[in-house]
């Protein structure tokens, strides 16, 4: 069994971002500037935001933090959003998610020009990646895609189970998966799924992104499957100094022995949704995807 290091993967990747930055600026061009939008003062996405930013640092972008108040009317974040769209100096940006209640997320997302969605969430995007068309790709779909390349983890004819439907995980990794260059055959599951255990045991590669603490419990999995865990739980531990701890959706001590592969939480598949927003901000940076 082997322990997938998403660390390991992610320093690597962010050295090869910060190398081709420094490439791309010594050739005459502007710095990459990637801004994100940040409304109210949620905690988690203050922390999100601040790993984004440090990030920035690190492969060399510019990086700016609009933070608005909780207050901040729907009208006012899409004037904001407008201005970002047609300024010049902005190779893309984010709106943090989730938003206050009263300000509607679709419409957020579709008010971004789809030229500048690093975060790939504008159903233009969407629509391209689903097409098999150069988009930008969301996050965590891409961070996964990033792992199994660097493992060398054959997917081709292989069936893969994945747990979760969501806009951001499930759907577009069971998408991407199924095109060409990957070749898998895919399940997507969901609270409706008839005899998951089942569904899940018969998975080459199982993803799962349910958001259910160590749910994947090892007579759910077939021996050698690759698992990739998403899942992300705070539960309260008296061991930690927090007074808290991350679990996954994967029940790890028992399925580890089973499988070939395996994502740790943390340290897995997390640290590499940060390198896939900075190499759609650098995909922007060099007009990649939109001339
Ligand atoms: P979501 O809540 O939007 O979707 C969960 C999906 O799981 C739904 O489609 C639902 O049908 C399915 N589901 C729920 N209970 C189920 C059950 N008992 N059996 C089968 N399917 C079931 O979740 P999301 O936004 O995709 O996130 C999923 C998890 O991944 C969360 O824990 C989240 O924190 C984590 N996450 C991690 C990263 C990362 O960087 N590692 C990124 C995004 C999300």
């Amino acid at each position: 069994m082997q322990i997938i290091d998403g660390k390991e993967v992610a320093a690597n990747l962010r050295k090869e971002i910060a190398a081709e930055v420094e490439q791309w600026v010594a050739s005459g061009h502007r710095r990459p500037h990637l801004v994100a939008i940040l409304v109210g003062n949620d905690g988690a996405s203050q922390t999100y935001v601040g790993h984004k930013e440090k990030c920035c640092g690190e492969v060399g972008f510019r990086s700016t933090v609009l933070r608005l108040p909780e207050e901040t009317t729907e009208e006012s974040l899409l004037q904001e959003i407008a201005r970002l769209n047609v300024d010049p100096e902005v190779d893309g940006f984010i709106v943090q998610l989730p938003l206050p209640k009263h300000i509607s997320e679709q419409k957020v997302i579709e008010a971004i020009d789809p030229k500048k969605d690093v975060d790939g969430f504008h159903p233009v995007n969407t629509g391209r990646m689903i097409s098999g068309l150069p988009a930008y790709l969301p996050a965590t779909p891409d961070g996964i895609l990033e792992l199994l390349k660097y493992y060398k983890i054959e997917t081709s004819g292989r069936h893969c189970v994945v747990i979760g439907r969501s806009n951001i995980v499930g759907r577009p990794i069971a998408n991407l998966l199924s095109q060409k260059g990957w070749d898998c055959t895919v399940t997507l599951c969901h609270s409706r799924t008839k005899d998951l255990k089942d569904v899940v045991r018969s998975g080459d590669i199982v993803i799962a992104a349910l958001g259910k603490a160590e749910f994947v419990t090892a007579d759910m999995v077939k021996e050698g499957a690759v698992i990739v865990d998403v899942g992300i739980t705070r539960v309260p531990s008296n061991k930690t100094k927090s007074g808290w701890k991350l679990l996954g959706d994967v029940k790890f001590d028992e399925v580890a022995p089973k499988c070939s592969y395996i994502t740790p939480v943390p340290g897995g598949v997390g640290p590499m949704t940060i390198i896939s927003l900075m190499k759609n901000t650098l995909k922007a940076a060099r007009k990649e995807i939109y001339k």
